[in-house]
């Protein structure tokens, strides 16, 4: 057994099972899976399941939860990035069968949980997205409108006054909150290791330490040689960009987290989160946050994008990237003013053009994938994890049917992203003008005109993202 290094909460102090390498003389399988994080191992659980019989083989460059599946912010959604867009588009029977698939994500993974005894300090208790000011408030009431109106209903998401917020969640200057029950927070690589035992006990070989070079129609490139299978499924969400085949169609970008010291009884007292909800506020800056099994509080927000879309894994703790964010969860909770930083990491996620995660199955190159997920990958992987499973099985399922499943073009309907230096450009212009909305928001000495005019271009560009 080895330690990872303790920068990142998550891995500092878990044992990790010892790396095993390939033997020399390739093997043929059925499905070669390359990356072991959440996609990769819940695509190997469901085909197990559906048919033990099956050689599943999963080539991992690293270690099993080294991408962003073991270091993520911990928040299970029940929903999909871009989802209402889709719903919106159906017929009241579509949205009716489409729901319950997102919002069950949760109880799905609970229950494999449950089955597979796998704990990893899973807490079923919503997410509050908190409304921080008039201005958060104004636009929290706006979303949850447009929630309704693709048919989500009040016990899926539902507005919390200002004192019913303060109930569960002591945040400066709180207006009130829109709180969905369909979230629960976890330890994300307790959930990774607890997969890999089990996809391991179910006959999977997963080996670690054992880069992909490439693959090709029913071949895989390693180091030591090539294995051959019928279906090959890359699962590689933020690193999609370093192996030619998917490059320019899922693009890498970065989100950064901070964790406390486990803090007091006394000091939770005067933040809440006794159920362990997960929070967020309303402003641009994509935050997220959770009471972690251990008493300490995580706080997380969006983070850059680097030119040409290089992933990265490697952060320097004293960064002002974490300052900036330490700043922040300092904003939400004054309380903590004195409070220590024990932990500062970040990982990279995956983004598809669009905004919206997908589900392949592309016949003539012998390639099932999934991605895109845009920060909400804990979820949604399960779900596209069992839509993979249904694809290669060649079952005609619900899941088989819904709208993030690409048709017969497979990876060619993927749309690309545009080239650089576009992207970069694109990316820092948004993202000054979202900074630039959020600073002004509740700022009474500018003119309303301009806080309005700076939202509309923000909002303007948020739409060019889609
Ligand atoms: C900081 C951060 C916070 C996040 N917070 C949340 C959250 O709270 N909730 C949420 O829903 N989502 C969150 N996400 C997103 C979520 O973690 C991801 O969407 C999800 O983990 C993606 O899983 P994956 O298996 O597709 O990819 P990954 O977990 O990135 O796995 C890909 C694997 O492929 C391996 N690999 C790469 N190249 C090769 C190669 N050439 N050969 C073999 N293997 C290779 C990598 O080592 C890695 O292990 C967050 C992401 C980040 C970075």
């Amino acid at each position: 057994m080895s330690r990872l290094p303790a920068s990142c909460l998550w891995q500092g102090g878990l044992p990790v099972a010892a790396a095993s390498s390939l033997p020399s003389i390739a093997e043929d399988c059925d499905v070669a899976i390359i990356g072991a994080g959440y996609t990769g191992l819940w695509t190997a659980y469901y085909l197990k399941r559906q048919d033990p019989a099956l050689q599943v083989q999963v080539f991992e460059a690293a270690h099993a939860g080294f991408g962003a599946s073991g270091r993520n912010g911990g928040w299970l959604i029940g929903g999909m990035a871009g989802q209402d867009t889709w719903l919106a588009g159906l017929d009241e029977d579509a949205q009716e069968a489409t729901r319950p698939l997102l919002y069950g994500m949760v109880d799905e993974v609970k229950a494999v949980c449950a089955r597979e005894q796998i704990d990893c300090d899973l807490a079923h208790g919503g997410v509050l997205y908190a409304a921080r000011g008039v201005a958060q408030a104004r636009r929290a009431r706006a979303w949850l409108s447009e929630l309704h109106r693709v048919g989500h209903r009040d016990a899926d998401f539902r507005w919390l006054s200002a004192s019913e917020l303060a109930a569960q969640l002591h945040i400066a200057d709180g207006q009130g909150a829109v709180f969905s029950p369909h979230c629960a927070t976890l330890h994300p690589l307790k959930l990774v290791q607890g997969l890999l035992l089990t996809v391991r006990r179910m006959g999977v070989r997963v080996h670690e330490a054992c880069p992909v070079a490439g693959f090709g129609k029913g071949r895989v490139r390693l180091a030591s040689g090539e294995v051959r299978a019928r279906w090959i499924v890359p699962a590689l969400e933020g690193a999609s960009s370093t192996l030619a085949e998917l490059k320019g169609r899922v693009q890498p970008a970065q989100s950064l987290i901070i964790a406390t010291e486990p803090l007091s009884a006394a000091q939770w007292d005067t933040i809440g989160l006794a159920g362990r909800a997960a929070f967020s506020d309303l402003s641009r800056g994509v935050t997220y946050g959770q009471r972690t099994a251990d008493g300490r509080l995580l706080f997380g927000a969006r983070g850059g994008y680097r030119f040409a879309g290089r992933p990265r894994w490697d952060f320097d703790p004293q960064d002002d990237e974490f300052l900036q964010r330490t700043e922040l969860m300092r904003q939400f909770f004054p309380q903590l003013q004195e409070v220590g930083i024990a932990y500062a990491w970040g990982g990279t996620l995956g983004l598809a053009r669009g905004f919206t995660p997908f589900a392949l199955r592309d016949r003539s190159r012998g390639v099932a994938c999934a991605g895109g997920y845009g920060g909400e990958g804990v979820g949604t992987s399960n779900l596209m994890g069992r839509t993979l499973a249904d694809l290669i099985g060649e079952r005609e399922t619900l899941l088989t049917r819904q709208r993030w499943v690409k048709g017969e073009a497979g990876l060619s309907s993927l749309r690309r992203w545009e080239p650089e230096p576009l992207r970069y450009l694109g990316y820092h212009a948004i993202r000054s003008a979202f900074v630039l909305d959020d600073a002004l928001a509740d700022r009474q000495d500018i003119p309303a005109s301009l806080r309005r005019l700076v939202g509309a271009a923000a909002d303007a560009l948020e739409g060019l993202m889609h």
